[in-house]
């Protein structure tokens, strides 16, 4: 946070009125709303929301505990705001963008202490500063000046900042420089560093939306498959506990061709966001090969980290997503779980004493979801470029009861679903999501770049799944009543195409080296492969081989390994040509 360093405009103190949980008021504090301010004698950072004559209500974004009374308010008079500029990729931050690992360091434990402060960005590192315009040339908001390699794989764009005027350039700099010094200035006076404040509640200005016609490929069959997100799209994952929603978004931070992710830990276990931690620094980047933190920013605000800082979390991930968009990079960001920003929001919003709205969430809760999502995008970008946003929120409904008000306003908004399901998990079916209830409505178009870019007949394959997989849903309900043995034939032999459907393709393991990543035209040949066996069983069908014996071909069950098969090309044309020749054998 950048407040705490340059901390220049203090107005007038005030004085605590009184102290409940992370809701704190003063009285005689000078303050707007959203100032920032600094809480009792520790100094504990908070933010202003409701003023009413001299009452100033702040939520505080750390314990409380032992602040009474008494105690000073000081007001910063800026807003709740990010510092953006090279260094955040490949950091981890608290809700308030607090670099863990160095707050780590000054404390010597990793989960903080109160009223400490760090930069959330390195103020004292040399960054090398390489020139993209020259003096006399004209910039405007949003424009290049340069570019830092921030990682190995992520160039960082130093941008004219939206809210300056800009003008023609009068010096221009090259060399190593910190984020702090100037290097370049303008006719009008403005002068351009390597780094720039926004505040998180507003959205970094940005031109038109566009209609979204890639899509952030993800490398999970069901998704890419069946279920396609957008590049600059909004998915929801909800499911009940241990239905595979945190292993979801992890696979999608992993693996999804976006150019950045922003992971936002929010209000989930502390164990779950250490593996994050732990785990992320080690795997390397499918796309490019380099490390994946190299492209990677996770904010961290675990459920035993203060509720105010889980609420401010979402805002300073998107605002991290909003400034790398604005670079013209491809942003995936990934939120677990908005049920528990939104938990946040109730508790404050009842520490308020507001009106409660459906099961005690505030009025305002579908307001601020929309907000939140309505910040994803492909964007016109004010510099003339493009660049996206994709968010996927996890929900995690009480009971997995997908009726209560968060999953239910999260689904007024987003345009792909993946449902995930807890009998698919007691099964172990993963990814749970289910093929029923989840839908993307983002397929027909997306389908002109699978086309292009996959397979000429991408649409028509996968609706044929879709329809084997309907008939199956139907055919199950007889199933139970009368057994499978009394369906005729083709419709047995329908069940037994479903199934492989559903082992073989929509089920994918996370936790293998190979099948945890799909590529797309393994997703295309996998199930080109389902087809040909539905399609040469078909044939063998008609020519009266019966059933059973279509069934014991043993090339068959090989479509099971086909996910797990490294040199899948040749394993898929081995098992495609085995299916024809055995099955053509029966007749
Ligand atoms: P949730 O976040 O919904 O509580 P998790 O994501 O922690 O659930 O998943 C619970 C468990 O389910 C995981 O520990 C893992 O064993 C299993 N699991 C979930 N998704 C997958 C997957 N795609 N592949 C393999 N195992 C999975």
């Amino acid at each position: 946070m950048s407040q705490a360093t340059d901390t220049e405009a203090v107005d007038e103190d005030g004085v605590i009125e009184s102290v409940s949980g992370p809701v704190v008021t003063a009285t005689d504090l000078d303050a707007r709303m959203n100032d920032v301010v600094y809480v009792g004698d520790e100094g504990l950072m908070g933010e202003v929301i409701e003023i009413e004559g001299n009452l100033t209500t702040i939520q505080v974004y750390e314990e409380t505990s032992g602040v009474g009374p008494g105690e000073p308010v000081e007001n910063t008079g800026e807003p709740l705001s990010v510092d953006l500029g090279p260094g955040m990729m490949d950091s981890i931050y608290d809700g308030v963008q607090r670099p863990l690992d160095v707050l780590e360091d000054k404390m010597g434990t990793a989960f903080l202490d109160r009223g400490v402060d760090a930069p959330g960005i390195d103020l004292e590192k040399e960054w090398e500063f390489t020139p993209e315009v020259e003096e006399g040339d004209a910039v405007e908001p949003g424009d290049v000046v340069g570019t830092v390699p921030e990682t190995v794989t992520i160039e960082h764009k130093v941008m004219v900042p939206p809210d300056y005027e800009g003008g023609e350039i009068t010096t221009i700099k090259s060399g190593e420089f910190t984020v702090e010094e100037t290097v370049a200035e303008l006719d009008s006076g403005e002068e351009i560093q390597m780094h720039q404040e926004w505040p998180v509640r507003q959205a970094r200005p940005a031109g038109d939306k566009e209609t979204p016609t890639e899509p952030l490929v993800t490398g999970q069959r069901v998704q890419d498959g069946l279920f396609p997100l957008a590049k600059g799209g909004t998915a929801a994952i909800p499911g009940p506990f241990g239905s595979g929603k945190t292993v979801t978004q992890q696979q999608l931070a992993k693996w999804s061709d976006a150019d950045i992710v922003v992971y936002i830990g929010c209000g989930e276990r502390g164990n779950e966001m250490t593996e994050v931690i732990e785990d992320f620094p080690e795997l390397p980047d499918p796309q490019t090969g380099n490390p994946l933190m190299a492209r990677t920013c996770l904010i961290a605000n675990t459920s035993n980290m203060p509720v105010a800082a889980r609420e401010s979390c979402i805002y300073t991930g998107i605002t991290i997503a909003e400034y790398y968009r604005d670079m013209g990079y491809d942003v995936a960001l990934m939120a677990d779980s908005t049920s528990r920003w939104a938990e946040a929001m109730r508790e404050i919003s009842s520490r308020l004493e507001e009106m409660p709205g459906e099961e005690g969430y505030p009025a305002y809760l579908a307001a601020s979801l929309s907000e939140f999502y309505e910040r994803a995008g492909k964007f016109e970008l004010i510099n003339g470029g493009e660049g996206s946003i994709s968010v996927v929120g996890a929900v995690s409904p009480p009971g997995g009861d997908f009726s209560e008000p968060v999953t239910q306003n999260t689904l007024r908004i987003v345009k792909t679903f993946w449902a995930l399901d807890a009998d698919l998990a007691e099964r172990r079916h993963f990814p749970s999501i289910n093929w029923n209830e989840s839908y993307s409505l983002y397929k027909d178009q997306l389908d002109p770049w699978w086309e292009s870019n996959v397979a000429g007949d991408w649409s028509d394959v996968r609706q044929w799944a879709v329809d084997v997989l309907d008939e199956e849903d139907e055919l199950q309900e007889i199933v139970q009543l009368v057994g499978k043995d009394a369906l005729p034939e083709d419709q047995q032999l329908t069940l037994e195409v479903a199934r492989y459907l559903r082992e073989a393709w929509l089920q994918q393991n996370a936790l293998h080296d190979v099948d945890t990543y799909c590529e797309p035209e393994k997703t295309y040949r996998m199930l080109q492969a389902i087809k040909t066996f539905n399609d040469e069983a078909f044939e063998a069908l008609e020519a009266s081989v019966p059933v059973e014996e279509i069934q014991d071909v043993d090339a068959t069950p090989r479509l099971n390994r086909m996910g797990t098969a490294e040199e899948w090309n040749e394993f898929i044309d081995e098992i495609e040509s085995d299916l024809k020749e055995q099955l053509r054998a029966l007749y």
